[in-house]
């Protein structure tokens, strides 16, 4: 057998923290090694995988368009673009009326912020403390972590950042020169801290009053993971737009930025090659017929609310705090997580971390809950 640690180890530049492990295969909530053992996935890749890993109808999807038609520019139209957009705007909110198609998260955001320069003419922006956005110049602009941005400094000028759940201080860092507010509804990355509603609901009159553009990022909670099909209908507020990502397409990269009527942009201003290509599209729709079919956000709700309740039933001397929304989880310990999720994957279960404290639960939303006891179980004997 191939030692595809060290190949790895040795091309690829060194930016990621790995783990000890080389996944080979995974079918539904299950993944396995290279040596055939057999995890519980608790982490979807990152809430990539909500509609399970190798799901059915977006492997039938990717094979029969792949064979169709792979690839057609943005010049052009195309089937598979037509029904995927028409599938995702029966499911998201009314108030979005158009989308950008991209391949990745980093880039609807990077989508929002142009788009909400040219049309407020306005420059600033201002996120959360915590919060994440992505990796790219203007993403990462609006990305708190200081590990992140300061290798790569300067970043786009404009951006500041204000504590999250905190209204008097975002209505201080906003001036006449406030284009946007980009901030996630669960901060995911930031450690799954929840958005209160009357916050969201100030934030969005204070947009209407000033005329600043409310971005919301439902990258990590879109898509059923939060018990709703996104996570800003557990608020009530509209945004102007959305950026998604993540598992729109089943664990095919696909990006979008979900636009209201306020957003226009002309022709040959922006641009992607990749971006809603006809196979991504393809899985795009397969992805969401899945979880109509399924019902998704109310499995996400019952296991989450199973999850938590049977989770504290127990003494766990280790765990400071549970924070829960559907089948976003996070355990925020009283020390590092790091050597709690080793030792998880020694036991077969995969997990994520959020910041050095909280250990992130992501499962796929197909989880079964023979599998999330397994989880449990796990997590009880390394926490006690
Ligand atoms: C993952 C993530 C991003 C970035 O998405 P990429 O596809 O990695 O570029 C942005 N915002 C949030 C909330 C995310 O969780």
């Amino acid at each position: 057998m191939k030692d595809y640690k060290s190949i790895i180890d040795q091309y690829e530049i060194d930016v990621y923290p790995k783990r000890d492990v080389v996944f080979v295969k995974g079918k539904g909530a299950r993944l396995w090694d290279d040596k055939g053992k057999e995890y519980v996935d608790m982490a979807s890749g990152i809430s990539v995988a909500n509609v399970g890993h190798a799901n059915d109808k977006v492997v039938a999807a990717i094979s029969k368009q792949a064979s169709t038609l792979i690839t057609c520019a943005n010049t052009f139209y195309n089937d598979a673009k037509a029904i995927f957009l028409e599938k995702l705007f029966s499911i998201v909110p009314a108030n979005l009326k158009r989308a950008f198609i991209t391949n990745s998260g980093t880039e609807a955001i990077e989508a929002a912020i142009k788009f909400a320069r040219a049309v407020t003419k306005k420059t600033k922006f201002v996120s959360a403390m915590k919060g994440f956005h992505g990796r790219t110049y203007g993403a990462l602009s609006a990305t708190y972590k200081k590990e992140y941005r300061e290798l790569f400094e300067p970043l786009v000028p404009g951006f500041s950042f204000v504590p999250y759940n905190n209204f008097e201080k975002l209505k201080e860092a906003v001036d006449d020169d406030t284009a946007g507010i980009i901030l996630e509804i669960v901060q995911g990355e930031g450690g799954i801290n929840i958005g209160q509603k009357e916050y969201f609901q100030k934030v969005r009159e204070l947009c209407n009053e000033k005329n600043i553009l409310l971005i919301i990022d439902e990258i990590q909670t879109g898509f059923c993971r939060t018990g709703k099909m996104f996570a800003i209908e557990h608020i009530g507020i509209e945004a102007d737009m959305m950026t998604l990502a993540k598992s729109i397409a089943g664990g095919f990269p696909m990006g979008v930025l979900l636009c209201s009527d306020k957003i226009q942009i002309e022709r040959g201003k922006h641009g992607s090659t990749f971006g809603g290509n006809p196979l991504a599209c393809a899985a795009g729709i397969a992805s969401i017929d899945f979880m109509l079919e399924n019902k998704l956000w109310e499995e996400a709700e019952s296991k989450g609310k199973y999850f938590r309740e049977k989770l504290e039933k127990y003494t766990l001397s280790k765990v400071r705090e549970i924070r829960q929304i559907g089948l976003m989880i996070g355990i925020e310990l009283k020390d590092k997580s790091q050597p709690i999720i080793v030792e998880l994957l020694e036991k077969g279960v995969v997990t994520l971390p959020a910041g050095t404290t909280v250990l992130r639960l992501l499962p796929p939303l197909v989880i079964s809950y023979e599998e999330l006891d397994t989880a449990i179980e796990k997590l009880v004997e390394v926490l006690r």
